[in-house]
């Protein structure tokens, strides 16, 4: 869909929405300039409310600005379109934190082998399933999100490219498969295609990133939580340095038993996500990233 942004003279621009990650139907157009909704889950609405007070997390969420019910009676949370200052977009990038993308509590649930998982499990590799799995025809739940996860980055570098997109004149690019971007080298290679050879780029996400990782280290509220399944989503456009990132998608953020790390390993029952490791891979990344 297409949205409205305020220009400085006060007037509107018009900028096509892009969405890099999930279901089509959860986000539609604002109700003012500059917003966006997000299908409502109450978990994530509680969360995004409580960041966008927050001291030091607030600068880098979308403002959160309440809920709505639509004609049809389906709820939405209002909050910032991060595209709004960033109506010429050129480049868009989500990564999704942490070493593990499910809740512990989503192991916890039924043991039972299944079918269906089992089939996606053999779309994407028939050699994965042991040989006890192929008898069957049924692979456990857990077994198989464990899996997936070393498919990609997550188990490696704590953090994996969910989805990017370069837009340019020509049009829209569509890169490498994302799903089995496991190693260092590969991402890397990515992330180097994203900043299109441009050192002010780099530098930009660097410094964002920094700022980040500082307000994180002291944050309560994050100490507190559990980060599953959040991302940071990276936007940048022509302008020389005009780059900036932001936390979104918080529906998976639960309250831990204790006080969390963020870098120690997981072991299940101690909730740790590894969200600072897959920070400090990404910084390390940007770091390493030399230009000609
Ligand atoms: P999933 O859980 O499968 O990742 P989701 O339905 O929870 O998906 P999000 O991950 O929150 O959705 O968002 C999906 C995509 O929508 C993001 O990758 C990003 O491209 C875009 N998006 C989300 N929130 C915003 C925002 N506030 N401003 C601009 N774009 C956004
Ligand atoms: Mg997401
Ligand atoms: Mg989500």
């Amino acid at each position: 869909f297409v949205q409205r942004a305020e220009t400085p003279d006060g007037g509107q621009e018009l900028y096509p929405w892009v969405q890099l990650s999930g279901h089509r139907e959860n986000f539609r157009p604002g109700l003012r300039p500059g917003t966006v909704l997000k299908l409502l889950c109450p978990c994530e609405a509680d969360c995004l409310r409580q960041l966008t007070a927050d001291p030091l997390l607030g600068e880098f969420v979308p403002r959160y600005f309440g809920t709505v019910r639509l004609e049809d009676g389906t709820e939405f949370l209002e909050m910032q379109d991060l595209l709004a200052e960033f109506p010429g977009c050129t480049g868009l990038m989500d990564c999704k934190m942490g070493s593990r993308t499910y809740l512990e509590s989503e192991l916890d649930g039924d043991p039972k082998p299944r079918r269906d998982l089992y089939n996606k499990m053999v779309e994407v590799d028939a050699d994965a399933p042991t040989a006890d799995e192929a008898a069957a025809q049924a692979v456990a739940k857990p077994r198989y999100m464990m899996w997936r996860e070393q498919l990609s980055s997550t188990a490696t570098l704590a953090f994996r490219i969910d989805g990017l997109q370069r837009l340019m004149a020509s049009g829209r690019t569509h890169p490498v498969d994302l799903k089995r971007l496991r190693s260092r080298p590969e991402v890397s290679d990515t992330l180097a295609g994203f900043l299109e050879g441009r050192p002010d780029l780099r530098d930009a996400y660097l410094a964002r990133l920094r700022k980040l990782r500082a307000a994180l280290a002291p944050s309560e509220f994050f100490a507190l939580r559990e980060f599953i399944g959040s991302s940071l989503l990276f936007v940048h456009d022509q302008s020389p340095g005009h780059a900036c990132v932001w936390m979104i998608d918080f529906g998976k953020i639960r309250l831990a038993p204790g006080r969390l790390s963020h870098t120690a390993d997981w072991l299940h029952g101690n909730h740790e996500d590894g969200y600072l490791t897959g920070l400090d891979n990404l910084i390390g990344l940007f770091e390493d990233m030399q230009f000609p």
